[in-house]
């Protein structure tokens, strides 16, 4: 992503331009902030330079400065660079701050050096026009028919710069040229990829559009321009935006800090930083025998410890969270790691020196695997590490915070998480990880409102500072006003729990189903007390975990029979088995990388079994089945032979069966661009964003999606497009159940598309209805 570099005199002027761009563009926006050293006045060449070096090393660099001798500075830092650097900057000539924002919301978006420059540039003439005249601008021409729609501008603000940046954001996500006219000042027609362009429109509140667009997914981008002015621009109410930003970081004790909605809610308390005991294991005995009889008293220690936090999790936020935690045991038990640490110890070694070794030898090896998931299982074998050597120091005991409050902490294991004690713990600041860490998945299903993701600034908050956590938007207010407690909270009061049991529909009246993920029986039964309209998620694999051998079919038609009961009449959606890969199972053969259906279709006498039980079910309840992992229409041809030939096994065995719904999750890329060869063979698709933005990304699953914009990236959103209108054309329903289903921000994008069920963690369920009850969709253009 391209960075922007601010130049100023001033050091406090430049951050602060910098965290204003930052505000408007999105948390993803880079910005490098320079001015004077020591507080004064003046620019420093050796610094500028040295921010442009930085800001390179992210793709390129465009460098605006405010007056005199910072432009002076800027140009000779510029001349310093090698040239292979320099090629890669723009000395831009903008107005710093409209420059800085321009540029930084077209860099956001993934614009190329040039485009942001170019947006850098053209920003003075984007405040020249803003109230002026309209300046007619030349209509594009070539690349096919237009379609048209209008739009009115309902933002109190008219269409500055944050409402701006999101139509702009909104259109760059997808493959189209779309114009926009002011149609009652008649100023443009102006490009919707262009922030700086949009801006010269001068459009007000009450002021209706005229917005055109072409190409591949010009009916597309209209779609979601249209639903991104229902929802008004996503402003929320209150005073303008500018009055909203203050500037970031604990600076003066007081700051925002913007981090990923982690846990949903809104909690306000003081900080309290998490105190972990700092062990030394005191050097050995000398003795083979006491240290192999330590270490092995450890490593029992801790399975128990684990274990005890396992079932608190299960009991608290049920199975799926505490499957988490079932990895960490199987550590414990991993001959990787305690075999050489047995070793160590028989060859003389102390239990602390050998855990130490044993774990860094199994984490060294992970570590060193390009995989992001596999790399950061390598940080939960170091996390063991903490606690064996604990253990072995006899002074093990659960993280503590110093009094009731907001928890920050630099990372936070999923045993920590679950050992949280919930009675003192109000919300949780994590610096590291992503929405779908297990940190935030875990406090989610604790119900705790967290916030991951946000970065280093959250540690040096200072012990006691008021905090205001809101895990909906995944920021943390410093010492917060009033009024912000007063509006956070009453937003989060809205949730409607009261109506979690109603079927949901959008403002113009489009019904939704929300529908529960779940994990076992006790789920389900949880989902409806959470006011599910079904399950659209039953993740059958967790029937799997800490099995020696298989569940046969009787057993599983008993769990899924039972999950059906618990569902009095609502619909069970089973995926099967998805498992191999990184969920892997102890019983079955190890296809390198297979996961899923390829890994199911691999072993079809477990499959068939599966597919048994669940067709065994469906003679009696409304019961679904879809495949995990389908890459392409084979995957599923074999997947629905399979089925039917579990059909014609019981046909010939004379046992009553159903004939449940086919669907198939599209959560591998390949799937989604040939969603339309799947839909002929399926009654709905279930879109698994999780997955889907993993390997879209090549991103690592446990951190935050790079570059998400409105709670999906543009290129998931892209691929959802396809999907959706893969869909709407052969007459297929469209669920999505990855953790996007349940995100504020990308629900309204995700209907406007035609998703029309959303399937999220049973807890998420009343939220989850709330958002969609705020949603207008667009009407016909
Ligand atoms: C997904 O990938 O979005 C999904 C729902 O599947 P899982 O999280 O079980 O991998
Ligand atoms: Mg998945």
């Amino acid at each position: 992503m391209v960075a922007v570099v601010v130049v100023s005199h001033s050091a406090p002027v430049s951050d602060a331009v910098a965290e204003l761009a930052r505000a408007i563009a999105g948390p993803d926006a880079v910005l490098e902030a320079v001015g004077a050293a020591g507080g004064g006045l003046g620019t420093d060449v050796a610094a500028v330079r040295a921010a442009i070096e930085r800001a390179v090393t992210r793709g390129g660099a465009v460098v605006l400065a405010d007056i005199g001798s910072a432009v002076a500075a800027a140009r000779e830092a510029c001349g310093l660079l090698p040239a292979g650097v320099a090629a890669r900057v723009r000395l831009s000539p903008g107005p710093l701050v409209e420059g800085a924002v321009a540029a930084a919301v077209a860099a956001a978006a993934g614009a190329t050096l040039d485009a942001v420059a170019a947006e850098a540039d053209g920003a003075l003439g984007a405040k020249a026009a803003d109230g002026a005249p309209p300046t007619p601008q030349p209509e594009p021409t070539g690349g096919g028919d237009w379609l048209d729609c209008r739009i009115l501008v309902t933002s109190p603000v008219g269409l500055h710069a944050r409402p701006a940046a999101r139509l702009v954001q909104t259109t760059l996500a997808w493959d189209a040229e779309v114009v926009v006219l002011n149609a009652t000042t008649g100023a443009g027609p102006a490009s919707a990829r262009s922030l700086t362009a949009i801006q010269t429109l001068g459009a007000m509140q009450g002021h209706e559009l005229a917005v055109r667009a072409r190409g591949p997914q010009g009916a597309m981008a209209l779609e979601a321009l249209q639903a991104l002015a229902a929802r008004g621009f996503d402003e929320v109410t209150g005073p303008p935006p500018s009055m909203r930003f203050v500037p970031a970081g604990p600076v003066d004790g007081r700051g925002l800090i913007r981090g990923v909605p982690g846990a949903p809610g809104v909690a306000v308390g003081e900080a309290r930083r998490l105190r972990r005991t700092v062990v030394r294991d005191g050097g050995g005995s000398g003795d083979s025998a006491v240290e192999r009889s330590r270490l092995d008293r450890a490593f029992a220690a801790a399975r128990e410890e684990l274990r005890v936090a396992r079932d608190a999790v299960a009991a608290q936020a049920g199975e799926e969270h505490a499957a988490i935690m079932d990895a960490q045991l199987l550590l414990l038990e991993d001959e990787a790691i305690v075999g050489p640490a047995r070793d160590a110890v028989a060859a003389g070694a102390d239990a602390g020196g050998a855990i130490r070794g044993a774990v860094e030898g199994a984490a060294a090896r992970l570590g060193s695997v390009e995989d992001g998931y596999l790399r950061a299982r390598a940080e939960d074998i170091r996390q063991l590490a903490r606690l064996l050597i604990a253990h072995l120091a006899g002074v093990a005991g659960p993280p503590r915070i110093r009094g009731r409050g907001i928890l920050i902490a630099a990372d936070l294991s999923p045993a920590e998480t679950a050992a949280l004690d919930l009675s003192m713990v109000e919300g949780i600041v994590v610096a590291g990880g992503g929405p779908m860490s297990h940190t935030a998945i875990i406090a989610r299903g604790l119900g705790v409102p967290a916030v991951v993701g946000a970065g280093d600034m959250a540690l040096t908050i200072v012990e006691e500072t008021m905090l205001l956590v809101d895990g909906d938007v995944g920021t943390v207010t410093l010492d917060p006003s009033d009024r912000a407690v007063a509006e956070a909270t009453a937003r989060a009061a809205r949730t409607p729990d009261a109506l979690a049991g109603a079927a949901a529909a959008t403002r113009d009246g489009t019904a939704v189903t929300v529908s529960a993920n779940v994990a076992g029986v006790g789920e389900a039964r949880d989902a409806v007390a959470h006011g599910a309209d079904g399950v659209g998620l039953f993740r059958t694999e967790f029937l799997l975990m800490n099995r020696a051998a298989p569940p046969d079919e009787d057993e599983q038609e008993g769990a899924y029979r039972a999950a059906a009961e618990e569902l009095g009449g609502r619909r069970l959606v089973l995926r099967t088995f998805d498992a191999g890969d990184d969920k892997p199972l102890p019983f079955l053969d190890a296809i390198p990388r297979a996961r899923g259906i390829r890994l199911a279709l691999a072993h079809p006498e477990l499959l068939r079994a599966q597919l048994r039980a669940i067709l065994r079910v469906a003679a009696d309840h409304p019961v679904a089945v879809m495949f995990p992992m389908v890459g392409d229409a084979a995957d599923l041809t074999a997947a629905i032979a399979e089925l039917d030939r579990a059909g014609s096994e019981l046909d010939a065995a004379g046992v009553r069966r159903g004939a449940p719904e086919v669907g198939t999750m599209i959560e591998v890329p390949s799937a989604a661009i040939h969603a339309a060869e799947l839909a002929p063979r399926v009654a709905f698709f279930s879109i698994g964003t999780n997955d889907l933005t993993r390997y879209t990304l090549a991103a690592d699953r446990e951190a935050a999606a790079p570059g998400a914009v409105g709670g999906l990236h543009p290129a998931v959103a892209h691929l959802v497009g396809i999907v959706c209108r893969a869909a709407r054309e052969a007459g297929v329903r469209v669920a999505v159940c990855g953790e996007a289903a349940a995100d504020p921000r990308a629900i309204p994008g995700l209907l406007a598309l035609g998703v029309r069920e959303l399937s999220v963690a049973g807890p998420a369920v009343g939220a989850t209805k709330g958002a969609v009850r705020d949603v207008l969709l667009p009407g016909p253009a």
